[in-house]
């Protein structure tokens, strides 16, 4: 069958529209590529970005993923400026909080702190006595290792206190959705489709060389170039290719639960509220809007993860179980938080990598490209991650090796240069968190 009279003509065929897709959308558009953008869902980061905490930090295990962040950071406090339109429903707006890191065995500071002295991201390290001061609100007893919070052991006397650092400039995105939709519509300016309640569900090869895809209708949409952009059902979509399962790095659903909480007083964006990351407890907090605060976990060994199979079949409710976890944690950190009874929140998805570093790379298969794995801990990196791929892609199209000789990306803004091959799908494993922490 052939491509439907409704479906455009195209240069690269992008499957999903969430934060990713529509980033490289955008930059593919700048450069001429007439991307065509192919979402079963709804409307532009309906997917796991609409659940993000958008939480823009700068602490990741290695340094191409720090210099990364901290370029992407750049560009969401210009974001306007970045896009070049004007969005009717309005702008995503960076909130500045700073960022909190508590230490712990998890995330020794001194490891990341050398990473921020090398890339040049400012921190601020702060003693107990700093803390006591500045957060008086917070209890900065040392409880490591987190444990289940059924488990007496939680309740027992902290073994010392606290030191941490401070990142001024860290914040989150109010409206990570909304900054989907921004990228749309300064995608379709330049040239490219959007495509909604369009799903894929073939990819077509011809020898070693992607020629397009096949819709649910049994359309053909026929492309030279296609990108896996499809969030948690980056496996399903990569199978769909035949690519093989069994490489190093592989991508798998993870999911997740982010809690909602009336903010105690200190904590509320108002107030000067900060986030914080405490590995020594095993989950995050920040501010939110309308008073409340966010929190979510960090994968600490005592927790068990709940692995998907299925990207379409999961409990999106928040649990009972989690909740529990979660709040009490965040109520031992913050003792004057009131816990409601009752659990409010979202529960999502995250796309997992091997090692929880993104795959940004080419694939086996020419002509089809990933943005995937990006393992609950990307959403702050999208700003980069339309030049980078688009970088790739035209390396890889014009014959350049990707994987014997990586594409390098000068981050405009801060003057880094970031070793793309640090994201290749052949990597040997990182020595990262093995957490979302990256
Ligand atoms: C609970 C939660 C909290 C997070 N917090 C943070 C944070 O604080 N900071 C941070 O940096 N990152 C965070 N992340 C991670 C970040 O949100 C994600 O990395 C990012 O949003 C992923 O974007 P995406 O475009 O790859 O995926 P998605 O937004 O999921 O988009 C993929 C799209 O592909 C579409 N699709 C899938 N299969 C098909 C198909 N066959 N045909 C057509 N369309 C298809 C889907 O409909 C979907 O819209 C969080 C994630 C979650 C879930």
């Amino acid at each position: 069958m052939s491509s439907s009279a409704q479906i455009p003509a195209c240069g690269v065929v992008i499957i999903g529209g969430g934060i990713m897709g529509c980033s490289i959308a955008f930059e593919l558009a700048r450069r001429g590529y007439v991307p065509l953008v192919l979402d079963k869902g709804p409307g532009p980061g309906a997917g796991s970005t609409s659940a993000s905490s958008a939480i823009i930090r700068f602490n990741y295990s290695t340094p191409d993923s720090v210099k990364l962040a901290w370029e992407s950071a750049h560009m969401w406090s210009r974001w306007a400026e970045v896009l070049g339109v004007t969005d009717d429903l309005g702008m995503a707006r960076f909130v500045r909080t700073g960022l909190l890191v508590l230490d712990s065995p998890a995330t020794p500071l001194r490891k990341v702190q050398q990473l921020f002295d090398d890339v040049g991201v400012p921190y601020e390290a702060l003693s107990t006595a700093d803390l006591h001061e500045r957060y008086p609100s917070l209890d900065l007893g040392r409880y490591y290792p987190p444990k289940p919070v059924a488990d007496d052991a939680f309740w027992e006397d902290n073994h010392g206190e606290l030191i941490a650092y401070l990142n001024p400039d860290a914040g989150f995105v109010d409206d990570p959705a909304l900054a989907a939709h921004n990228l749309m519509v300064a995608a379709t300016a330049a040239g490219a489709t959007f495509l909604f309640h369009t799903e894929v569900v073939g990819i077509n090869r011809f020898d070693a060389r992607v020629t397009g895809v096949r819709l649910s209708t049994g359309e053909l949409v026929a492309c030279p170039i296609v990108v896996n952009a499809a969030g948690p059902h980056s496996s399903k979509v990569n199978a769909m290719a035949g690519l093989a399962a069994d490489r190093r790095i592989t991508t798998r659903a993870l999911r997740q639960e982010v809690d909602v909480l009336p903010a105690p007083q200190g904590f509320t964006i108002d107030d000067g509220g900060v986030m914080v990351t405490d590995s020594d407890l095993g989950t995050y907090f920040r501010p939110h809007l309308g008073g409340t605060i966010i929190t979510g976990g960090v994968e600490p060994e005592c927790d068990t993860l709940e692995w998907i199979d299925d990207a379409d079949q999961f409990n999106d409710m928040p649990t009972a179980e989690v909740w529990e976890a979660q709040t009490t944690r965040v109520a031992r950190r913050l003792p004057d938080i009131g816990v409601p009874v009752r659990p409010t929140g979202i529960a999502a998805l995250y796309d997992v990598s091997s090692d929880w570093v993104p795959i940004y790379d080419r694939s086996d298969l020419d002509g089809l490209y990933l943005a995937i794995g990006t393992s609950g801990n990307q959403f702050k990196n999208a700003p980069m991650v339309g030049p980078i791929m688009a970088d790739i892609i035209t390396a890889c199209e014009a014959g350049r090796d990707h994987d014997a000789d990586p594409v390098s990306v000068m981050c405009p803004i801060t003057g880094n240069v970031i070793n793309l091959g640090h994201f290749s799908r052949t990597r040997p494993l990182h020595n990262t968190t093995n957490s979302v922490l990256g």
